[in-house]
């Protein structure tokens, strides 16, 4: 049995099929200028044409979102920066097209890597696949064709790029298997969304496995079972019957409210970075959008988004909800997140230093132009602007001055603005936390940011693997920081959400409906599980339950006494 990350959920057994990408290397030759450029741009086309078919392949297997890869697969096929960069290098040093071209994409690929960013890394991923596809058509090489798998199979790979995962036709291939990538990498996202389990991160797949093995795969843990026997095939395809039945019953819950036993009602929303996520959350039964992220738009682009940029985005979202609420988080850069065309002066501890709203409260024009956008859109929908990383009333007090200002500008230049907009705080930074009771006379709610209030309460780097294990959302110091900040609302009639990973964690629901939290808001393919485990609660029990927790000395107490608790 080899282990892996499950990446996308469920239980299958087929036979192996081994993809195995074509091994390529790349000589320096010395090339006649005219004939080298006149092979770049003949593969450039082909390859355009590859990605337009592939596109058209899997319109109406994959969702909005995931057919956009293809669009940002085309900007780089067509990029013209890049493409002359190639032709330069072509033609002053005289070299063959694969050999300049492999060198560009190189540089871009080994920029975009060094941003530490799941974004940024993913645009890497999407320049290596594209130019990738040319060095072939450069090469004459052929790989497999995915799309003409005719029977059933479990994948087998080093890796699956955008482009592979889209021609996996789901009738006839049950599930695959990768030796690299994470959770967040595009093929682990784009296997969610076919629906189809998958383990990434598989060390020494490609070694063990042999074609027409049988696999057992359980990415409900991240097994995959090599030529199981008979009494494993049985377990297996009890498991995979039992997870399959559930994610049915599940779908019962997408048009339901969430209530529990005892008609305590909660909101479960999504965490959205694009647009393009609405879809998503709705067909996942979200109530309301609770955290979108706005920076992926200024990620997304090579210069700060233009207001009416910035418009469009956030109407679309509004306009897509129907009423719903939704709450869009202004600029949270900095930290782990950067914009190449906005350099930010190297810091010792980043976390700590200019982001997010410290970085807007000083560039002013920056956040004013966001402001306005926001405020132009909120007559398409239900608006709550919230501000990142707040620390003191001062900041959050001169932020939502800065609203007021835009919004009477707007209104004397015969703008229409909506009246009824909510501004409130994310609660991230444990100095916010304490003082919530101050913070919500002033503010309308509050969202808890638990990935980075963790960080910042257990002064644990959230991107150290080393000291992940301080990552203890369980921890009752961490929840009687989040008793305190609901505690302080509520006395003043404000709600609470939580946007962190940990509103979405099972385990977590139970102790936070029980300290009073209003909105729950997570990544789509987790409400409806959230949904039915909160429907199956007694709100007085669950009061009881977090009184009990916070007043544990230790993660583990909190865990067991939940596990005891919630059956
Ligand atoms: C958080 O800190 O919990 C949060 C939701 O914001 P981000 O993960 O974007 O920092
Ligand atoms: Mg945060």
């Amino acid at each position: 049995m080899l282990k892996g990350i499950a990446a996308s959920s469920g239980v299958t057994i087929a036979p192996a099929y081994k993809y195995e990408t074509p091994e390529i290397t790349i000589v320096k030759k010395e090339g006649v200028p005219e004939e080298e450029i006149a092979k770049f741009d003949a593969a450039v086309v082909t390859s355009k044409k590859d990605i337009e078919i592939i596109k058209e392949k899997a319109a109406g297997r994959l969702s909005d979102e995931e057919l956009a890869i293809f669009d940002a697969h085309l900007m780089v096929v067509e990029d013209p920066a890049m493409a002359e960069e190639v032709k330069n290098m072509i033609t002053n040093e005289k070299v063959n097209a694969e050999y300049a071209l492999d060198c560009v994409a190189g540089n871009y690929i080994a920029i975009f890597e060094s941003l530490d960013d799941e974004y940024m890394k993913a645009r890497a991923a999407d320049i290596r696949d594209v130019t990738t596809r040319i060095k072939f058509h450069l090469l004459g090489i052929k790989p497999a064709d995915l799309s003409l798998i005719d029977s059933e199979c479990i994948i087998v790979a080093h890796d699956l790029t955008p482009s592979d995962t889209a021609q996996l036709d789901k009738k006839f291939v049950k599930g695959f298997a990768t030796e690299i990538g994470g959770r967040t990498s595009h093929s682990a996202i784009m296997a969610r969304s076919l629906e189809i389990p998958a383990i990434v991160g598989v060390k020494g797949i490609m070694e063990t496995v042999k074609a027409g093995d049988v696999l057992a795969l359980d990415a409900l843990k991240g097994d995959v079972v090599i030529n199981p026997d008979e009494a494993a095939i049985a377990k297996y395809k009890a498991k995979e019957q039992k997870y399959n039945d559930e994610v049915v019953a599940l779908k019962a819950y997408r048009d339901k409210e969430t209530i529990s036993v005892d008609g305590h009602k909660i909101t479960l929303a999504a965490n959205i970075g694009t647009p393009d996520d609405v879809e998503g959350a709705l067909a996942n039964g979200a109530e309301a959008v609770g955290l979108y992220r706005t920076e992926f738009l200024y990620m997304n682009s090579q210069a700060l988004p233009t207001e009416e940029e910035q418009f469009v985005a956030y109407k679309k979202v509004l306009e897509a909800m129907k009423g719903r609420p939704v709450v869009v988080r202004t600029l949270d850069i900095g930290g782990d997140k950067k914009l190449p065309y906005l350099p930010i002066d190297p810091e010792m501890n980043p976390f700590l230093g200019y982001r997010a709203i410290r970085l807007c409260l000083d560039r002013k024009e920056i956040f004013r132009t966001q402001l306005r956008a926001l405020l132009r859109a909120s007559v398409y929908g239900e608006l709550c602007i919230m501000f990142p990383m707040i620390a003191t009333l001062d900041e959050f007090n001169a932020a939502k001055a800065m609203v007021e200002e835009e919004k009477s500008k707007l209104i004397e230049e015969g703008v229409a603005v909506s009246d009824h907009i909510e501004v409130g705080l994310m609660i991230e930074i444990p100095a916010a936390a304490v003082l919530a009771d101050q913070f919500a006379k002033v503010a309308d709610f509050f969202s808890i940011g638990t990935n980075d209030l963790i960080q910042y309460s257990m002064a644990a780097d959230r991107m150290s693997e080393k000291v992940a294990y301080l990552y203890q959302p369980f921890n009752p110091s961490l929840l009687r920081l989040i008793k305190m900040t609901i505690d302080g609302a509520h006395k003043e009639g404000k709600w609470v959400g939580m946007c962190g990973e940990m509103a979405g964690e099972p385990d977590a629901i139970s102790v936070l409906m029980g300290l009073g939290l209003d909105e729950f808001s997570m990544s789509a393919t987790s409400i409806l599980r959230a949904r039915k485990i909160a429907n199956s609660l007694s709100h007085a029990e669950m009061k009881e339950l977090a009184a009990k927790a916070v007043a544990c000395s230790t993660s583990s107490e909190v865990l067991d006494l939940i596990h005891s608790t919630v059956k």
